[in-house]
């Protein structure tokens, strides 16, 4: 997903080659869960869902569909790493 935001040139260069670009920036910020299932499904074939994830994570972008993640699953994620846990997203 495209974003705004301080950041530097190297650390979004993958956002030129994510599954994204192909479609609509809406997409990506679904208003139900429906929504965010089809996002997913997007993001499961993307080359750069792991860059992808860790900026949204780093970033704390707590809206939309990033790296194959839901808001919730990201807050869950940074919850899990703050403590220490491992974490499954699927
Ligand atoms: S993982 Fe999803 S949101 Fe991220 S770049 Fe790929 S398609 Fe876009």
């Amino acid at each position: 997903m495209t974003s705004t935001g301080p950041t530097s040139e190297a650390a979004t260069q993958w956002m030129a080659v994510g599954n994204c670009n192909n479609h609509p920036p809406a997409v990506f910020f679904p208003s139900d869960g429906v929504g965010v299932e089809a996002a997913k499904k997007i993001c499961e074939t993307c080359p750069v869902a792991g860059p992808c994830l860790e900026y949204a994570l780093d970033q704390r972008i707590d809206h939309g569909v990033w790296g194959g993640t839901s808001e919730r699953q990201r807050r869950r994620i940074l919850r899990a790493r703050r403590k220490g846990e491992a974490v499954v997203t699927a």
